[in-house]
């Protein structure tokens, strides 16, 4: 059974799996033996157990079962519903072609909550005649948390995260190589600067590190941008960049930075 269909058909926002005793409480038996023929409840039925020709049941009496089943002469549901899961294999209700099944990931929810709460808070407007009306209420989430794990777990490699540009939390990190280096130092800041003007989100990693060590962390953390200031900045004019995703390494003027990141990176 799908939960949220049964929900739909009952109008309501929760179900609970009967107890024990509410189960013992209507059928007379010990949990296990409930069937719908005799059962003092109300019936909600799938289309798919009405078209049942002699079916087996629970028959609501301790180790017993009734053969020969037939919906509408044995018992009658009080509604009758679309509320089975969908199982693989069965035909499209629009183009008859065969279900195909396949694990998903939750990003979100919508929730219709209809006048259930607006009804029980008085929470109403005035329609076109004015007459006072519930508002009809629905809830929408996109879980933020769960969208980056998701997102992580379709985009990394042995040496961690890499980020889809669109949704890094930092584009571009910028390491010089030797943080004591005075100008390997003032190059990465000025590159720092211009780029955060440009707002581009963009980190200067002046750690007293080795350059292995920041190396690491930058593939670790996942920059789909990596700006290597070293020894050829300072004494040819280039820096060195590489893309996380591709492993792909150019050797860029350091005047020509912000047009090779803004190509790159497809937001900006
Ligand atoms: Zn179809």
């Amino acid at each position: 059974m799908n939960e949220i269909k049964l929900l739909n058909a009952l109008g309501a926002l929760t179900v609970d799996l009967a107890s024990e005793e509410q189960v013992k409480d209507v059928s007379g038996a010990p949990l296990g033996y409930a069937g719908p023929v005799g059962i003092k409840v109300r019936i909600v039925a799938d289309h798919e157990v009405m078209a049942m020709v002699n079916g087996i049941s629970g028959a609501n009496k301790v180790d017993a079962h009734l053969i020969n089943v037939n919906p509408g002469r044995d018992f009658k549901a009080d509604l009758i519903e679309d509320i089975r899961m969908v199982q693989a294999g069965e035909p499209c209700p629009k183009c008859g072609a065969q279900l195909q099944e396949a694990r998903g990931i939750e990003v979100g929810q919508i929730f219709k909550l209809g006048t259930k709460y607006s009804k029980a808070l008085g929470a109403t407007f005035l329609d076109e005649n004015g007459k006072e009306k519930p508002i009809v209420m629905g809830c929408y989430g996109v879980g933020v948390s769960r969208t980056m794990a998701a997102a992580i777990e379709q985009n990394h490699d042995q040496d961690g995260i890499i980020w889809p540009a669109s949704i890094a939390p930092y584009q571009v990190i910028v390491i010089p190589v030797s943080a004591k280096d005075a100008k390997q130092m003032t190059i990465a800041e000025e590159l720092y600067n211009e780029l955060s003007k440009l707002g581009i989100e963009v980190v200067l990693d002046d750690r007293p590190e080795r350059p292995g060590v920041k190396f690491k962390d930058a593939d670790l953390i996942g920059f789909p941008l990596r700006v290597v200031v070293g020894g050829k900045a300072t004494d040819e004019g280039v820096v060195e960049i590489r893309q996380r995703r591709s492993g792909q390494t150019d050797l860029i003027p350091i005047s020509d930075v912000i047009k090779y990141v803004r190509e790159i990176l497809p937001i900006l």
